[in-house]
């Protein structure tokens, strides 16, 4: 795995906590995108090299709807940024680690992504992101 390219933190209100978070960085977000499949909406946030990823939930049993009933709002999961995300999850496969979606997905920003189950990594839910080139 490489960096980690952002942090995703569930949110009641999409329009209210970019206000906040653009108070918090000194910068606005720098784009609002919609994964229908997933039920969510995001919007993202550069500050210096690190990347936040604010999600609201677009429909009511959707995953971050029902992440935020249980859970509240707060830190939702981390993302790796990884070079080849296909190798990646067999390598975790291989260790043990429970893949939630082993073929990975198209999600927001231009990324493929998977994520691995928290009861197997201390309750934190991790993404794996690879960016989809254009060729
Ligand atoms: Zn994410």
């Amino acid at each position: 795995m490489d960096k980690i390219e952002h942090i995703g933190i569930a949110v009641k209100d999409l329009e209210a906590s970019n206000a906040l978070f653009e108070k918090l960085l000194g910068v606005p977000h720098y784009k609002i995108e919609e994964v229908a499949s997933e039920g969510v909406r995001t919007s993202f946030f550069k500050s210096g090299p690190n990347k936040i990823e604010l999600l609201e939930a677009t429909k009511p049993d959707s995953p971050i709807a029902k992440y935020l009933e249980k859970k509240g709002e707060g830190i939702h999961h981390i993302a790796f940024a990884v070079a080849d995300i296909v190798s990646e999850i067999q390598r975790l496969k291989g260790e043990g680690f429970l893949v939630l979606n082993e073929t990975p997905k198209k999600g927001a920003d231009n990324k493929l992504v998977a994520f691995l189950h928290p009861k197997g990594t201390n309750g934190v839910l991790v993404e794996l992101c690879q960016e989809i080139k254009e060729s």
